[in-house]
C-alpha cells in the first residue's frame, strides 16, 4: 500500500517530494515558483521568503516561456525523466510526459485575441500589475495554459501536436468593421465562409456582418459534462449571426407559446433524421451530394424558413394595439434608461468635463431607473387583460389535453414521469441531507443517555444487592443503628433514581421519534447477589448517583436546540416519501387501466402512459406560459435585453437595439449588391434565404434545426464538429486550399 502510494506520488508531475528542495539556487527558486503556478501550495509558501530579484527573474521566465536550463531539467526530472541530462527544447509529441511548461510554450507565438481567450484576461491587465500581482497573474496563465492544452488533447485533438496545429490555423477574416472588429475563425471555416461570399456575389447579395466565431468562454477551464460538439466556438467551427433578432430558444415556455400563437415550432423541422441531415449537410459542402439529394433539403430549408419568418412576424402583430401600447411604454422608458446610461460613459471617456455635469447625468439615470421601474410595476397588474387574446389559446390547448387525458380515466396531475420522479427524488436527498448533521446529534444524545441509563441500572442494582444483605446480613450483624442510617441512605438513592427515570422519559420518547427505530433503553444488568453493607458502600453508591443528573442536564440541553427543526425535517421527508409513494401507485395503476393483463398488456399500458407523460410535459409548459405573462415571473415579459430566450417585448419587436427582435428577423431578400460587388460584409443586409441556403450547401449545420433549442444565430461546419466528436481521428477537407495558400504566403 505505501509504497504504491510512493509510486503514484513520483508518478505525479508537479509534485515533487519535498525533500527534493535543496537550498534555492536560482534554478530552484524559479522551481518553486513553478509549483506555485501548478497549485502547489505547500511550496508556494516558500516564495514568501523569496528576494525580489528572483522573483523579477522568475515573473521574466514565465512572461517569455524561457527558462534557464538547471530549472528546465528539474522540471524534466519532476515530469518523469529521471534520467534526464540536458534540457530538452521541444515536447514530446504525445504531450503526455513533456514538462507543462514545454507543453506550452507555442501559446505565446499565438495571435494575442486567441491568448487573452485561453488565458481569460488580457495582457493590458498584466501589464499593470505590482511585481507580486504579476506574478500571481502568470501563475493562472500558466495553470490555465496547461489546462487548456489538457482539455484539448483529451477532449478534441487527441495530442498536443494536433491542438497546436489546429489553433495556429485560426486566423482573422478582414471583414467590414474596422480592425478591431474581425472575424476569428479555422481556415476550414474560413475557407467555406470565402466560397460562400462568392457564391453571395454572383446572386447580388453581400455577406452578412458579425464578429462572434471564435470563443473559448472559458469552456477549456470547465470541460465537465460538456460534449465534444460544445466546443464548435471554441475551435473556431462555428460562427453566430445577429444574435438579438436571431435568438437561441430552450424555455419551453417559449415554445409552447410560439406554436400556440403561429400553429408551429420554432425550430426548422427538415423531416429527416439528425445523422442523415448531417451526412448530406457534409457532402454538400465537399461537393459530393447529388443535384436531386441536395435540391429536396434546400427546398425543405426554403418553406420552413418563410415558416419561421411568418411565424415570427404574426407573433409580433398578433396582439391588438391596445395590447402592444402599454408595454411600448414600458420599453421607451428603457429606452430612456439606456440612453441616460449611454451618456454617462461619453462623458467619463471624454476630457476636461465638468464635475457638475457628470454628476447631473448621474442623477438622469437614477431618475430614468426609477421611471423605468414605475412603469413596469403599473403595468404588471395589467398584464392578464394584454396578453387575454394568447391566455385563451392557451386556455384552449390545456384543455384540450386534459380532455383527452380524463378520456382515457387519468388524471394528468397525478401522472409523474421520470423527469417528476427525479425531481421528487432529488427533493426528498435535500431534506435528508440537511436532517443528516441534526441526526447526529441526535444519535450522540442518544449514546449518553444510554449509557446513564446503565449507570442508573448499575447502581439500582447494588442498592437492591445491598437491601438484600440488610435483610438477611451474613456473616457477620451490623449494628441496628447503622443498619437503619444504610437502610434510609439506600431508599434516598432508590428514590433520587426514580426521579432520575422521570426525568429521562421525555427525552427517551423525543430520540425514539427523532431516531425512528433506534433503541433508547439499555439492557437490564443481570441480579446480584447480595452485597455487604459498609459506609464505604454507601458513600460510593451516593457519588455514582451524585455524577447522573448533570448529564442528564447536558442531553437535554444538546437535545432541545435541534428536535424542533429535526422533527419538521423528518415530517417533510416522509410527506415527500409519501407523494413518491402515491405517484408510484398511481403510475402503476394507469399502466394496468390502460394496458391489460399480462406481458403485452403491460407493455401497451407503458406505452400510453409515455404518449400521455409527452402530453403532460406540453400541458405544464402552456400553464407555465400562461402563468408567467400574466404575472411576469422570472421577468418573462419585461427581462432586459437578451441573446438566449429573450423576453417577451424583445420577442413582439418592441425592444430598441434588437434588430427588430423577434423570434427571427432576418435581413431583407434584396439590397446591398454594392457592398456585394465590393466584396464587403454588410450590416444591413445580406442575412438571408440565399445567404441561408449558401451555408447549408457549403457544409454548415444551421442550430435553428435544433427541436427544442433552436439556435437561431448559430451555423457550424459540420466536418468541424465531426472531427472534435471523433476525439480528432476524422481529418478535415475542408481548407486544404487556403492552408496551402497560407503556408505560400508566409514563405514569400
Ligand atoms: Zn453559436
Amino acid at each position: 500500500m505505501r509504497q504504491a502510494q510512493e509510486r503514484k506520488r513520483q508518478a505525479a508531475p508537479g509534485v515533487p517530494h519535498r525533500a527534493a528542495l535543496s537550498p534555492p539556487s536560482e534554478g530552484n527558486q524559479l522551481f518553486v515558483v513553478l509549483q506555485r503556478q501548478a497549485g502547489n501550495a505547500a511550496l508556494g509558501s516558500l516564495l514568501d521568503g523569496l528576494p525580489p530579484e528572483a522573483g523579477a527573474r522568475a515573473a521574466a521566465c514565465l512572461r517569455s516561456g524561457q527558462i534557464p536550463g538547471p530549472a528546465l531539467m528539474a522540471l524534466q526530472r519532476q515530469a518523469g525523466g529521471a534520467t534526464t541530462t540536458a534540457p530538452a527544447t521541444t515536447a514530446a509529441p504525445g504531450g503526455g510526459t513533456a514538462p507543462a511548461l514545454l507543453r506550452i510554450a507555442w501559446i505565446n507565438d499565438l495571435p494575442t485575441f486567441i491568448q487573452e481567450q485561453i488565458d481569460t484576461f488580457s495582457q493590458d491587465v498584466l501589464s499593470k500589475q505590482t511585481l507580486r500581482n504579476e506574478l500571481k497573474l502568470l501563475g493562472e496563465r500558466f495553470a490555465n495554459r496547461v489546462t487548456f492544452m489538457n482539455t484539448m488533447r483529451d477532449r478534441l485533438f487527441g495530442n498536443d501536436v494536433a491542438t497546436e496545429a489546429h489553433y495556429r490555423e485560426i486566423k482573422p477574416m478582414a471583414n467590414a468593421m474596422g480592425a478591431d472588429e474581425q472575424l476569428w475563425a479555422h481556415v476550414s471555416t474560413r475557407e467555406r465562409l470565402l466560397q460562400v461570399q462568392q457564391d453571395l456575389k454572383a446572386q447580388k447579395t453581400p455577406i452578412p456582418q458579425t464578429s462572434v466565431a471564435l470563443g473559448l468562454r472559458g469552456d477549456h477551464l470547465h470541460p465537465e459534462g460538456k460534449s465534444a460538439g460544445w466546443f464548435t466556438h471554441a475551435t473556431g467551427f462555428a460562427i453566430d449571426w445577429k444574435a438579438h433578432a436571431a435568438p437561441h430558444i430552450k424555455d419551453p415556455k417559449l415554445i409552447a407559446l410560439f406554436e400556440t400563437v403561429t400553429g408551429g415550432a420554432p425550430h426548422l423541422d427538415l423531416q429527416m433524421s439528425i445523422k442523415d441531415r448531417l451526412d448530406l449537410i457534409e457532402k454538400m459542402g465537399q461537393g459530393k451530394a447529388s443535384q436531386a439529394e441536395s435540391a429536396v433539403l434546400l427546398q425543405r430549408v426554403e418553406a420552413e424558413y418563410n415558416r419561421l419568418v411568418a411565424g415570427s412576424q404574426k407573433f409580433k402583430t398578433d396582439l391588438p394595439e391596445t395590447s402592444l401600447a402599454p408595454l411600448g411604454e414600458v420599453e421607451a422608458a428603457r429606452t430612456a434608461l439606456a440612453a441616460a446610461q449611454a451618456k454617462l460613459v461619453m462623458l467619463r471617456r471624454r476630457h476636461g468635463v465638468k464635475k457638475a455635469e457628470i454628476e447631473a447625468a448621474a442623477d438622469a439615470i437614477t431618475e430614468a431607473q426609477g421611471a423605468f421601474d414605475a412603469k413596469v410595476k403599473a403595468t404588471e397588474p395589467l398584464l392578464p387583460q394584454i396578453f387575454e387574446p394568447w391566455t385563451k389559446l392557451l386556455d384552449a390547448r390545456i384543455e384540450a389535453i386534459d380532455k383527452e387525458a380524463q378520456d382515457q380515466g387519468v388524471d394528468l396531475k397525478q401522472l409523474v414521469g421520470d423527469f417528476g420522479f427525479k425531481e421528487l427524488g432529488t427533493a426528498l436527498a435535500a431534506i435528508r441531507r440537511k436532517a443528516l448533521p441534526l441526526q447526529t446529534t441526535a444519535k450522540s444524545v442518544l449514546a449518553d443517555v444510554i449509557q446513564i441509563q446503565q449507570q442508573a441500572l448499575l447502581i439500582a442494582a447494588k442498592v437492591e444487592a445491598a437491601q438484600a444483605w440488610l435483610e438477611a446480613p451474613a456473616p457477620r450483624t451490623p449494628d441496628p443503628a447503622d443498619a437503619a442510617q444504610w437502610s434510609n441512605s439506600l431508599d434516598e438513592v432508590k428514590g433520587d433514581l426514580d426521579a432520575l427515570g422521570a426525568r429521562l422519559d421525555p427525552l427517551k420518547a423525543s430520540l425514539g421519534s427523532l431516531l425512528p427505530g433506534a433503541v433508547v433503553e439499555p439492557k437490564a444488568p443481570a441480579a446480584m447477589r447480595p452485597l455487604a453493607v459498609s459506609n464505604a458502600v454507601i458513600s460510593a453508591l451516593r457519588a455514582a448517583f451524585d455524577r447522573l443528573p448533570d448529564r442528564v442536564t447536558k442531553a437535554e440541553q444538546t437535545l432541545d436546540p435541534i428536535s424542533k427543526k429535526l422533527s419538521a425535517a423528518l415530517g417533510e421527508a416522509s410527506s415527500k416519501q409519501k407523494q413518491i409513494d402515491d405517484a408510484t401507485a398511481y403510475r402503476k395503476q394507469t399502466v394496468e387501466a390502460l394496458g391489460g393483463p399480462g406481458k403485452a398488456g403491460r407493455a401497451k399500458g407503458e406505452q400510453a402512459v409515455a404518449a400521455l407523460l409527452e402530453k403532460k410535459v406540453k400541458w405544464l409548459a402552456l400553464r407555465d406560459a400562461k402563468k408567467s405573462l400574466q404575472t411576469n415571473v422570472e421577468a418573462f415579459v419585461f427581462k432586459a435585453k437578451d441573446v438566449r430566450d429573450p423576453g417577451i417585448t424583445q420577442l413582439l419587436g418592441l425592444m430598441s437595439g434588437t434588430r427588430g427582435g423577434g423570434f427571427f428577423t432576418p435581413d431583407p431578400q434584396t439590397g446591398g449588391e454594392a457592398e456585394a460587388k465590393k466584396g464587403a460584409w454588410s450590416d444591413t443586409h445580406g442575412f438571408n434565404l440565399a445567404f441561408v441556403k449558401s451555408m447549408i450547401s457549403h457544409g454548415f449545420e444551421w442550430g435553428v434545426a435544433w427541436k427544442g433549442e433552436s439556435d437561431t444565430m448559430h451555423f457550424e461546419l459540420v466536418e468541424g464538429r465531426r472531427l472534435l466528436e471523433s476525439g480528432g481521428s476524422r481529418a478535415l477537407t475542408a481548407g486544404a486550399e487556403l492552408k496551402t495558400l497560407e503556408v505560400l504566403g508566409s514563405l514569400f
